[in-house]
């Protein structure tokens, strides 16, 4: 019988994390200052992010110890499987061999567990006892809760408003974690108050809630501020899942034609593509990397690469980014993590400058895809990972279609337990396509700050 689960010891988890930024032709431009659109330096952003962390935003060293502590959690369930999936190339009758790296089997189901310990314990380290942060469809309040738990640490946590109505189990799981939670926009915050003012009805954004988030990690000085997508240190938090992923697919004795993964603030593509990137940048390794994004909400795709703000309010240090524009409302799509308008300054710098690939599909195919997938391989994937799931499809069916072999690595982003009522949406016919319109887009870019 051919091998299914490809898996490390605990002895062969990775020590370091990779930074790309070593090894990028263009680094990303640098942050600017919200209010003066000049660099920001390191004592800006210390007011909600410890020492540490800032100094990962900014390094050129190639590869950062994980601190011993942070390598005992992640052996709660790292070294993540990876699986080939042979019942789904069967389903498919393709040529085409499909890997896929099962992040889903961490104890928040999905792979924003990797930087919530890592963001917890440098807070700690410094002495902060108080995190507070945004989530979209949940995951991230889920990672965080449970990283503020392992390290005793109190979590406040803002979640977009549709979430927390379309996703209740989200907000308990967080509860039982210590977590308290408020729909967003809330009436805590000098900003929520305002976005209610202007809207009563509005489904909120995370743009909203990061504003809020970070109003609160202003304020006090016991508090800090975490975000669990888009920034350096998140991706380099990543990088773990591609880095275990490359020496797997080295035990299989097999290396991926093209490495895939689902975009919404750009971290876990991310972090299973930048290891690979590093083949292509060192080895030559001709190897292809693609995003995957919704039609909905299609950043990489349809976006603008420019200066922008990370937060509706405009509280955040300007990136250099693919952006919708940080006013962007996206249509209630049932992948809430793929909802933010921007993208990881790094990854949108390397799709600008041609290493990596993105594309953008629509739900009703993506969750035609998830369908698939969980018939043959039983794994309920995540509305967010099953663009990427979808897109492997696409490639082994272009492959059967070309006559060739191709081998694909997918990142299975998190499960889908708890997505019930849009795969409900789904079975029942009440899903729809909301592909953006350009003059919807046209106007939302019109927003975009004006710098130097
Ligand atoms: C949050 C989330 C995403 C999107 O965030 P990225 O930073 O782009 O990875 C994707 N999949 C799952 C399961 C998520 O929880």
């Amino acid at each position: 019988m051919s091998e299914v689960k490809i898996l490390l010891t605990e002895n062969e988890m990775p020590e370091k994390w990779y930074n790309v930024m070593a090894d990028m032709p263009n680094p990303p431009k640098p942050p600017l200052h919200p209010g003066t659109g000049q660099p920001i330096g390191p004592e800006d952003l210390s007011a909600i992010f410890p020492m540490e962390l800032i100094k990962q935003e900014v390094t050129r060293e190639r590869w950062i110890e994980i601190p011993d502590e942070v390598q005992d959690i992640y052996r709660l369930w790292r070294p993540s499987p990876l699986y080939r999936a042979r019942r789904l190339e069967k389903a498919l009758d393709t040529p085409a061999k499909i890997y896929y790296k099962n992040e889903g089997v961490s104890p928040a189901g999905s792979h924003k567990l990797n930087t919530a310990v890592a963001q917890a314990y440098y807070n700690k380290q410094q002495g902060i006892m108080r995190l507070s942060t945004e989530t979209g469809a949940g995951q991230w309040g889920i990672a965080l809760s449970q990283a503020c738990n392992f390290f005793g640490m109190e979590c406040r946590v803002f979640m977009v408003k549709v979430s927390y109505n379309q996703k209740p189990y989200r907000r308990t799981m967080m509860e039982i974690f210590g977590s308290s939670v408020l729909p967003s926009p809330s009436t805590e915050t000098k900003f929520g108050r305002q976005a209610l003012a202007d809207d009563p009805d509005t489904p909120g954004s995370l743009g909203i809630a990061i504003s809020e988030a970070v109003e609160i990690a202003a304020q006090r000085d016991d508090t800090n501020y975490a975000l669990g997508s888009v920034l350096n240190h998140v991706v380099l938090h990543q990088t773990v899942i591609g880095l275990e992923a490359r020496e797997q697919m080295a035990k299989a004795g097999d290396y991926p034609d093209v490495v895939i993964g689902c975009c919404g603030g750009g971290s876990n593509f991310s972090g299973i593509a930048f290891p690979f990137f590093y083949d292509k940048q060192t080895d030559g390794a001709k190897v292809r990397l693609v995003g995957v994004e919704p039609s909905a909400c299609p950043t990489l795709t349809r976006g603008k690469f420019a200066y922008d703000f990370g937060d509706t309010a405009g509280l955040t240090p300007l990136v250099n980014m693919y952006t919708l524009g940080a006013g962007f409302m996206p249509p209630g799509i049932h992948s809430g993590g793929l909802r933010y308008h921007g993208d990881s300054p790094l990854l949108s710098q390397l799709v600008h400058d041609g290493f990596i690939e993105a594309v953008a599909l629509d739900q009703t195919s993506v969750f035609e895809g998830a369908k698939l997938f969980a018939r043959s391989e039983g794994i309920v994937p995540a509305p967010e990972s099953s663009h990427a799931i979808q897109c492997a499809i696409n490639e082994a069916l272009a492959a059967k279609e070309a006559g060739e072999s191709r081998t694909i690595l997918v990142n299975l982003s998190g499960h889908g337990l708890l997505d019930m009522p849009s795969y409900e949406a789904y079975l029942t016919g009440r899903l729809e396509d909301y592909p953006l319109p350009e003059d919807i887009l046209a106007k939302s870019l019109q927003s975009l700050p004006q710098v130097g």
